[in-house]
């Protein structure tokens, strides 16, 4: 592409105002000409790369939580593979019908799947100024394959946040956990009680509501004991090294996030936002 083909592109799509076709014709640009550009905006102090960052951690950790609060302060979008999956199931498309009977049973989802499902998710505009992955990558190959994808686009990851919980907290948090399926709202029967549950009475179908839409509750059909062993060995032996792949880059930032040992929420977020 010569320069009067990458202004052209350019200027139609910044005429079109399709953000997407905008970041498609920066990918597309060679890259000598995307790092000129990118570095002269870099020294006018624009910032041209989006934010990227990956909030990490194991199953029951508090990524649903802390990431909450993350996108909420950065005003980025929060991609979950998890709900994206759960979405598919729930809408039974080829995708979901694919992923059911695995996902129940605590393993892993197809890499090429999860890859494509994100590599097409963060062309959206919506991600414009950047966003923040949660459960994905799970694996090394899937880490590389979202550094190729980036690097393509002039990109890189910027953070990974890993939220360190021992076996024992997260086994509590899981097996007494209901969630609000429309917007992710967790509880605990011990812990995080909605407000339908009257004092001393066991958690039921009927008594579990969502605090703010009084929806009723549900139980994550692989938040089980069994399931979680399961999930637990997969995380340690397949989804942690990948934070020994990023350590080298220097974006890895550990974070303790054990609240039953003196440690509130509070504090750890206060430690969470202090590395943003
Ligand atoms: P968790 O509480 O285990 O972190 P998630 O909601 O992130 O759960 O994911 C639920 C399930 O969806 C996983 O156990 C797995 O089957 C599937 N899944 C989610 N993300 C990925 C991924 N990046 N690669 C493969 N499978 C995935």
């Amino acid at each position: 592409m010569g320069n009067g083909a990458i202004a052209a592109g350019l200027a139609a799509s910044l005429a079109s105002e399709d953000e997407t076709a905008l970041v498609k014709h920066f990918a597309a640009m060679p890259e000598e000409e995307r790092a000129r550009l990118t570095k002269a905006m870099d020294s006018l102090g624009y910032s041209a790369g989006r934010r990227i960052l990956i909030i990490f951690g194991p199953p029951g950790g508090g990524k649903g939580t802390y990431g909450e609060k993350i996108i909420n302060k950065l005003g980025v979008p929060g991609l979950s593979t998890g709900d994206m999956l759960r979405e598919a199931v729930a809408a039974g498309t080829e995708l979901g019908l694919k992923a059911k009977s695995v996902m129940e049973s605590g393993g892993f989802v197809d890499d090429a799947i999860i890859v494509s499902l994100i590599t097409e998710r963060i062309k959206q505009p919506d991600c414009a100024k950047g966003f923040m992955l949660d459960g994905f990558p799970r694996t090394v190959e899937q880490a590389g394959k979202l550094d190729e994808a980036l690097g393509a686009l002039g990109e890189s990851v910027n953070m990974v946040l890993a939220l360190e919980v021992p076996d024992d907290v997260l086994t509590v948090r899981i097996c007494g956990r209901w969630v609000h399926k429309e917007s992710g709202r967790s509880y605990h029967i011990k812990n995080k009680r909605p407000k339908s549950l009257p004092e001393g009475e066991k958690a039921t179908e009927e008594n579990m509501k969502d605090d703010e839409t009084g929806e009723p509750l549900m139980r994550r059909a692989d938040d089980t004991e069994e399931t979680l062993g399961k999930r637990l060995k997969a995380y340690y032996e397949k989804t942690t090294p990948i934070l020994d792949y990023w350590a080298k880059a220097g974006i890895v930032k550990k974070v303790e996030a054990d609240d039953t040992k003196g440690k509130t929420m509070d504090d750890i977020w206060k430690s969470i936002e202090a590395l943003l």
